[in-house]
């Protein structure tokens, strides 16, 4: 881990540098780096710090806490989940993050994130629908058309070889929005008029749709067998997007099962129910998809671990490049033990 600068001063991605870092390197290059930099931290997921996130929940949406560690690397994010808030013009979901030098306890990044999780989410649905969903899979359904889906739809393009990809929101305003989005991506998009239409031939259906409620945006009849089903929209206690019946004949994958059990469809599930841990996917321990006829199940809800990756990632791009700025965010007197006089020598 590299030692803060003699300043102590922290490197701070804006949005405007991470708009300008991700169009630097290519977004689909950026989503294809960000699945590699995830899948090693789920392959030594063992190494790591795991709890649930800490929520702060109001009637109207949530505010979460989402720490882990290596051991050498300390990383958290600040997240929000608001459904409303897209009605009064402002995002579902925002996020920024820092990343920690262990030894020291001194920051050595500080981001914005809530582009980093609209593509750390993505390279995570893919890095699943890599180990879980159908071979030859080239058709998806993105139902839920806001925030979230362009990048879940290029990443399953630039990871899985998806070519076409049919759309649902229950506000045609959001589907013509994705649809233009994607426009000279390479995806064939098809605007469909219900969720029933956009997962006819689809191999991958990918859910994102956000309503602070128990919703039903796949039925148990809705969904055939040999399919894989990404659920990225039920992430909180009393959200959900899938019908129960779904889950019970499903092989159901998840990120850390403290949290899912909490916030994903398998609150809907005893708690007994049966889940596999991706991570052990990913190292071989477990199997993923055995068959053809399998219908499998990432019941994601989004945790620490793929924050900490991404945030490992831009402090490895950012140092290559100049797209941040260094903030004076740490009081480090050259004295550690004279703080009041570094203050007292400010004083005009
Ligand atoms: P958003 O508000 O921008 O978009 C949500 C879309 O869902 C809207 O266009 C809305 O019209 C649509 N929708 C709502 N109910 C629907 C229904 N019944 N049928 C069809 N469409 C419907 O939100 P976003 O930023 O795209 O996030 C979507 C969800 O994903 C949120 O619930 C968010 O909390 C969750 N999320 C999960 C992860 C994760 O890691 N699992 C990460 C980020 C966001």
């Amino acid at each position: 881990m590299s030692q803060p600068s003699e300043k102590a001063l922290v490197p701070f991605v804006s949005v405007d540098n991470m708009m300008r870092l991700v169009h630097h390197i290519g977004v689909e290059q950026v989503l294809i780096d960000l699945t590699r930099y995830v899948e090693e931290d789920f392959r030594r997921w063992e190494q790591f710090d795991k709890t649930p996130r800490v929520a702060s929940h109001s009637d109207v949406g949530v505010i979460e806490l989402m720490p882990t560690s290596d051991g050498e690397a300390y990383g958290f994010k600040y997240v929000n989940g608001h459904p409303k808030n897209t009605a009064e013009g402002l995002q579902t979901v925002t996020a920024f993050g820092l990343l920690a030098d262990v030894y020291t306890g001194y920051p050595v990044l500080l981001t914005e994130m809530t582009i980093l999780t609209a593509l750390r989410t993505a390279a995570t649905s893919a890095m699943a629908a890599k180990y879980l969903a159908p071979k030859d899979t080239d058709t998806m359904a993105m139902i839920g058309n806001g925030a979230q889906s362009e990048f879940q739809s290029l990443a399953m393009k630039a990871i899985m070889g998806v070519k076409t990809v049919r759309l649902y929101d229950k506000d045609p305003a959001a589907t013509a929005k994705c649809a233009a989005n994607l426009a000279g991506s390479g995806l064939t998009v098809v605007s469909c008029s219900s969720p029933e239409e956009a997962i006819e031939g689809a191999h991958i259906l990918t859910t994102c749709t956000a309503d602070k409620q128990y919703a039903t945006i796949l039925s148990d009849n809705m969904v055939g067998a040999g399919v894989h089903i990404n659920a990225i929209g039920g992430d909180c206690p009393g959200k959900t997007e899938l019908a129960k019946g779904i889950l019970e004949r499903s092989d159901v994958f998840v990120e850390f099962p403290p949290q899912t059990r909490i916030e994903g469809e398998i609150q809907q599930m005893p708690e007994d129910f049966a889940v596999t841990e991706l991570w052990q996917v990913i190292t071989g321990a477990k199997q993923g998809r055995r068959d053809a006829r399998q219908t499998t199940l990432f019941d994601s809800v989004g945790f620490a671990i793929e924050d900490f990756s991404a945030l490992r990632y831009i402090r490895d791009k950012v140092a290559e490049t100049s797209f941040h700025e260094d903030l004076d965010m740490l009081a480090d007197p050259d004295d550690p033990r004279d703080l009041f006089g570094m203050l007292q020598r400010a004083k005009v």
